[in-house]
Parts: C-alpha cells; sequence; structure tokens
C-alpha cells in the first residue's frame, strides 16, 4: 500500500452532461481526500503538454495515419471542441490512490469498460469522430502523477504540500480585478 496522489479531470463531455456530482460522488467511495480542484480552459500548450506521449502511442498501436487521426480528434475533444471549452481539473490524495480511481473510472473503451464504472455507465465512443468519449481522465501511475498534477496546479492551489517546493523570485505581469 502507498499514500499517492492522482490527477482526476472531468472531460468537456463529463461537464455538458452535468455528471459532475455523480463523478464526485462515485469517487467518493474511495475514501480519498480532494486536495485541488479548480475549472480550467484547456489551450493547445496545455493540451499538447497534457499528452505529450499520445501521438506516438496511437501511431505504435494502430498505424501512422489511424493514430494521427485519434491523436488529433482526442485533442480537439480535450479542448472542448465538441462539448464545452471547461474541464474541471482534481488531485486526489491517499492510500493506492491511482489503482483506486482507475478501477472505478474503468477501461479507456468506454465500451469495454465494466457497465458499474464511470465510462462503462457514462461513456461512448463518438460513431462521426470515433474518439471514446469517456468523460474522465485519471493518472495512470506516480510518475504521469507527479508530471500531470504540476502542469496542471501550482504548489499553492493544493491545500497539501504533496512534491518538494522551491521559493523564487519572478517577475510578471498580474491580472487583477480593475479598480474603479
Ligand atoms: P487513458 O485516458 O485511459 O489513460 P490513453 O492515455 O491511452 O488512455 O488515451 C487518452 C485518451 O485518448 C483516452 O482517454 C480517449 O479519450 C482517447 N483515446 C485513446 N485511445 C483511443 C482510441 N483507440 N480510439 C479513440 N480514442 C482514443
Amino acid at each position: 500500500m502507498a499514500i499517492q496522489q492522482c490527477l482526476v479531470i472531468i472531460k468537456p463531455d463529463g461537464l455538458v452532461k452535468s455528471l459532475t456530482g455523480n463523478i464526485i460522488t462515485a469517487i467518493s467511495e474511495s475514501d480519498l481526500k480532494i486536495i485541488g480542484a479548480k475549472i480550467v480552459n484547456v489551450t493547445k500548450e496545455l493540451a499538447e503538454s497534457h499528452y505529450s506521449d499520445l501521438r506516438a502511442n496511437q501511431i505504435a498501436k494502430h498505424g501512422e495515419k489511424e493514430g494521427i487521426k485519434i491523436f488529433e480528434e482526442t485533442m480537439n475533444y480535450i479542448q472542448g471542441k465538441f462539448h464545452t471549452d471547461r474541464v474541471f481539473a482534481l488531485v486526489y490524495y491517499g492510500e493506492d490512490a491511482i489503482e483506486k480511481i482507475r478501477k472505478l473510472a474503468g477501461s479507456t473503451n468506454p465500451e469495454q469498460a465494466k457497465f458499474t464504472t464511470i465510462r462503462g455507465k457514462y461513456g461512448r465512443i463518438n460513431s462521426q469522430t470515433g474518439v471514446f468519449e469517456n468523460v474522465i481522465h485519471t493518472s495512470d501511475s506516480e510518475k504521469t502523477a507527479k508530471r500531470e498534477i504540476q502542469l496542471w496546479f501550482e504548489p499553492e492551489e493544493l491545500t497539501k504540500q504533496i512534491y518538494p517546493i522551491e521559493k523564487k523570485e519572478i517577475k510578471m505581469d498580474k491580472i487583477t480585478w480593475k479598480s474603479e
């Protein structure tokens, strides 16, 4: 058993189908703690960084033509081109967080996911794009979780310090509310 953290993203189809509550309730079965949560507009840059290995993996699995098509449609999907331009990103923390959440999420292909899992209940294969619209992303290993959580969240956005931090002086412009 290991104390782990896991990034969960409720994808754009999960949001437009109003599944946020159902998904959070389903994961609450795991007795894990939410230590970060926010709504995010997924930019092309964020999508590319998040799925940095997906293009090569899909080409290896399906060949050049099909692999690139799946990759590009998945990029459109996560950026909200088919549903809404927002996702809900959460960080869960606790014992065996990754395995517990992946089990509740179910297989990547929603048609192969057990009917009782989140993807089995709410996912579909889009008949036009072929994309597995599987409503939720979850980290698949401790290494990926670290990379993904550090990509999506700043240290101060989490209620727990789960990775080492450092203090740096950074000069930058900040957007604030306009004073009257
Ligand atoms: P997971 O999200 O289960 O970790 P991957 O990282 O392999 O799976 O894939 C990322 C996302 O790309 C999937 O969640 C799914 O939305 C989409 N995807 C993956 N494989 C396929 C496929 N063969 N056909 C259509 N969409 C796919």
